[in-house]
C-alpha cells in the first residue's frame, strides 16, 4: 500500500489491463484519470468505478496532445490483439509512436514518472529462448505484425531518449501474454477465443498444429508488477520482462480450457498467421531481483476465474458486443 495520494493518468484505462489497473490504483487511495478513445476498450469495464469521486474518465485519442496535471502516467493505450492492431495498422503505429511522444512531452512538462506498457512482441519470432531483456529480437519490419512490433520498439527508443535528453523518469515493462476477466469475448486472442468457443459448444480454433508455445500470466499478477515497477527507485528504468514463465503449447491450453469448462467442443485447425512466433517465454530473473516480483496464480486457477467471468458475460450479452 502506498502512503502518498497521487494523481495518476492511465491511458487505455477502459481496456482489459487498464481497467484492472484503474481499480487497483483507486483501491490504493489515488486519484485516477482514465483516458481512452474506446477503440477496443469498453465503458462496461469501468462502469463499477464511475461513481467513485476519485475516478474521472476522459474520451481522448492520445495521438493528439493532452494537457493535464498528474504525478504518474501509465501509458497503456494501444490495441493489443493481433486482430485489432492489424485492423488499422497505420493508426497502430501512430498510437505507439505519436502517442508516446505526447505522453512523454506531458511527463516532461509536469515532471511525472511515466511507465510504458511495452511487449514481448519486440522480440519478434525469437531465436533465443527464454527471452531475456538483453536479447535484441527478430522482428520482420515489413510483415503484418510490424505496425505493432516496430511501433512498440520505437516507443521504447523514445522513452530512453526522453530519459537521456530531458531527464524524464521512465519505466519500461515488456508484457508477455496476459489473460483474465474483461478480456473481450470477441477480442481474437487465444485465451478469449478458446473460452468463448468452449462455452458456446463450438470447436476450438487452433492455428497451425498447436505446437507453438506461449506463457500465460494472470492479470492480477501483472498489475502487481506494474505497481512495483512504478514504485521502484528512479534508477530502475527497465526494460523489465513481466510475465509467467510457465510455458505451454497452444494445444495444451486448448485441452485445459475444454477440461475446465467440461465442454463437449472438439478442435479444428486453421492456417497459422504469418510471422506467428514459434516459441515465447519470459526470463523473469530481472523482475524477481529488482522488484521482488513473481507471478502467484496458477494457469488452472486463472482460467477458472476467467471462465466464470465469460459465463456471466456470455449469458448477459448473448454474444452481442456491449459498450
Ligand atoms: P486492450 O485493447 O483491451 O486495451 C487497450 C486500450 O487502449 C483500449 O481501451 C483502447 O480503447 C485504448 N486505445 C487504443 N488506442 C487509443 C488511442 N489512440 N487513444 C486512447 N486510447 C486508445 O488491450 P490490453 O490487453 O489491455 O493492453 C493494454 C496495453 O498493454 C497495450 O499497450 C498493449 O500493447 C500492452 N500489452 C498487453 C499484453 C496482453 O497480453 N494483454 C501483452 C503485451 C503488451
Ligand atoms: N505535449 C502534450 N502535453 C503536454 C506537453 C506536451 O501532449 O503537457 C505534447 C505536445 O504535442 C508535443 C509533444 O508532447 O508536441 C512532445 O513534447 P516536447 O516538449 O518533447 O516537444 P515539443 O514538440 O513541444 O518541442
Ligand atoms: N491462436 C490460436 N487460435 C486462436 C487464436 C490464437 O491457435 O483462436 C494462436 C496464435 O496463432 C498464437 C497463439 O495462439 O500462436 C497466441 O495468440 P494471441 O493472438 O493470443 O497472441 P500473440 O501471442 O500471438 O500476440
Amino acid at each position: 500500500m502506498t502512503s502518498l495520494r497521487k494523481r495518476v493518468l492511465v491511458t487505455g484505462g477502459a481496456g482489459f489491463l487498464g481497467s484492472h489497473l484503474c481499480e487497483r490504483l483507486l483501491r490504493d487511495g489515488h486519484d485516477v484519470l482514465c483516458v481512452d478513445n474506446f477503440f477496443t476498450g469498453r465503458k462496461t469495464n469501468i462502469a463499477h468505478l464511475m461513481g467513485q469521486p476519485r475516478f474521472e474518465v476522459m474520451r481522448h485519442d492520445i495521438t493528439f496532445p493532452l494537457y493535464v496535471e498528474v504525478d504518474e502516467i501509465y501509458n497503456l493505450a494501444c490495441p493489443a490483439s493481433p486482430v485489432h492492431y492489424q485492423f488499422d495498422p497505420v493508426q497502430t503505429t501512430k498510437v505507439s509512436v505519436i502517442g508516446a511522444i505526447n505522453m512523454l512531452g506531458l511527463a516532461k512538462r509536469v515532471g511525472a514518472r511515466i511507465l510504458q506498457a511495452s511487449t514481448s512482441e519486440i522480440y519478434g519470432d525469437p531465436t533465443v529462448h527464454p527471452q531475456r531483456e538483453d536479447y535484441r529480437g527478430n522482428v520482420n519490419p515489413l510483415g503484418p505484425r510490424a505496425c505493432y512490433d516496430e511501433g512498440k520498439r520505437c516507443a521504447e527508443t523514445l522513452f530512453f531518449d526522453y530519459a537521456r535528453q530531458h531527464h524524464v523518469k521512465i519505466r519500461v515493462v515488456r508484457i508477455f501474454n496476459t489473460y483474465g476477466p474483461r478480456l473481450h469475448p470477441s477480442d481474437g486472442r487465444v485465451v478469449s477465443n478458446f473460452i468463448a468457443q468452449a462455452l458456446r459448444g463450438e470447436d476450438l480454433t487452433i492455428y497451425g498444429d498447436g505446437s507453438q508455445t506461449r506463457a500465460f500470466c494472470y492479470v492480477d499478477d501483472l498489475i502487481d508488477g506494474f505497481v512495483a515497477m512504478m514504485e521502484a527507485d528512479d534508477s530502475v528504468t527497465g526494460p523489465v520482462n513481466l510475465g509467467n514463465p510457465h510455458e505451454i503449447p497452444v494445444l495444451t491450453l486448448a485441452e485445459r480450457v475444454v477440461a475446465l469448462t467440461r465442454s463437449s467442443s472438439g478442435i479444428v485447425r486453421r492456417p497459422l498467421p504469418q510471422d506467428d512466433p514459434v516459441q515465447r517465454c519470459p526470463d523473469i530473473t530481472l523482475a524477481r531481483g529488482l522488484l521482488n516480483w513473481s507471478p502467484k496464480v496458477s494457469l488452472d486457477d486463472g482460467l477458472r476465474r476467467t471462465i466464470a467471468y465469460f459465463q456471466e458475460e456470455l449469458a448477459e450479452k448473448s454474444g452481442v458486443q456491449g459498450e
